[in-house]
């Protein structure tokens, strides 16, 4: 599986779920968004099995984005929901910070965990760089995409002029003879990492929002896949400020692994009319957004515009349509613009010229 498949479906409500396993890390890169470390809490392995156990082929997420903190400590489990996922048509993806690369091999345990995932994604910055080598990380990856897995590198960098980007941008096309797709995305000021596509790196705040233009609030195409947090519980956004949130927004919270199945997650994902107000008007920026509890009389428009007759059907048409412009005029919204037309690496490719 491309990532450009995956990133095509970000925005189609309830297409892909987002699970983080643990919050723990043998990394401590400085950037990053969950604050992971070697220490911190699993998500329960029971419940995620049982979630995962509730997809059936007629009603289950395309995508099953596996992370962390690094999700890659639990090899086990990552092949059990894999395996779970599988029947359903569910297609698995893991991102990983590439921990166990550091001599540039894949452990057989980490080889075992990844024989049923679809899509493979490294995490790659100078912060990851100082943990483990880029050539190492490079050996590792090829290892991985050898045993048949599509594969990605998730790269930060500080800004679009970073020179950190155009090199390890061109070292991966050429390493990887464009065989790789890349997403690139750039550390905001708010010091959040950012990755598109990831929960642990939940768009930082407000970035790659396209608006609000002149003042208008931005649709949100991150209000459209569930996020399992550490502790079952499951966010309608990646934002991480709403992941982490004990309580979370009564309006951004879909539920809790433990005691609701796929198909209540995901109907209360499609059809909350505040989510679909969110996604297809916006709520303002983040703060404003996840404010909206405080705020009844926002809170109660939103919940009247999301309830309208049109809403659902103006719901659907706007993920079709965002879908349909692919995935590169997505990141040129969420990731770094610049970088946007290398995620079309890896694959057939749609035409475009990468940059
Ligand atoms: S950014 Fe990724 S690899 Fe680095 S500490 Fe956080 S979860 Fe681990
Ligand atoms: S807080 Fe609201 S606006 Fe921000 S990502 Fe989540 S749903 Fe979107």
């Amino acid at each position: 599986m491309r990532l450009a498949e995956i990133i095509e479906l970000r925005p189609v409500p309830a297409a892909g779920l987002l699970a983080t396993l643990t919050r723990r890390c043998p990394l401590s890169c400085a950037h990053c968004s969950t604050s992971s470390g070697p220490r911190g809490e699993d998500t329960p392995a029971g419940a995620l099995r049982r979630f995962v156990g509730t997809f059936t082929s007629a009603d289950r997420p395309d995508v099953l984005m596996l992370t962390g903190g690094e999700p890659l400590l639990r090899p086990a489990l990552v092949d059990d929901l894999a395996v779970l996922a599988a029947p359903a048509g569910t297609r698995t993806s893991v991102l990983s910070g590439m921990f166990f690369a550091a001599d540039g091999r894949v452990p057989a345990r980490i080889m075992r965990a990844l024989q049923h995932v679809a899509h493979f994604s490294a995490s790659i910055d100078v912060f990851h760089e100082r943990e483990v080598p880029r050539a190492a990380a490079f050996r590792a990856v090829h290892r991985i995409m050898e045993s048949g897995i599509d594969v990605s590198f998730h790269v930060v960098g500080n800004s679009v002029d970073d020179p950190y980007l155009a090199d390890i941008t061109a070292a991966i096309r050429a390493e990887f003879r464009d065989r790789a797709a890349v997403l690139v995305n750039h550390i905001r000021p708010a010091g959040r990492a950012a990755s598109w596509a990831a929960a642990r790196k939940a768009p930082p705040e407000d970035a790659g929002r396209s608006g609000p233009a002149e003042g208008r609030p931005a649709p949100c195409a991150m209000a459209a896949w569930p996020v399992v947090a550490f502790d079952g519980a499951v966010a309608a956004c990646c934002n991480q400020r709403v992941v982490d949130a004990r309580p979370m927004p009564e309006h951004l919270r879909l539920g809790h692994i433990a005691v609701d199945d796929w198909p209540l997650i995901r109907r209360r994902c499609q059809e909350s009319p505040v989510l679909r107000t969110i996604r297809t008007a916006g709520a303002g920026a983040c703060a404003d957004c996840r404010s909206l509890a405080r705020r009844p009389a926002a809170l109660d428009a939103a919940q009247r515009a999301g309830s309208r007759p049109a809403a659902g059907a103006m719901d659907a048409l706007g993920a079709r349509l965002q879908r349909d412009a692919g995935a590169a005029v997505l990141l040129r919204r969420y990731g770094s613009e610049r970088y946007a037309p290398l995620v079309q690496l890896g694959g057939r490719g749609d035409g475009e010229d990468p940059a």
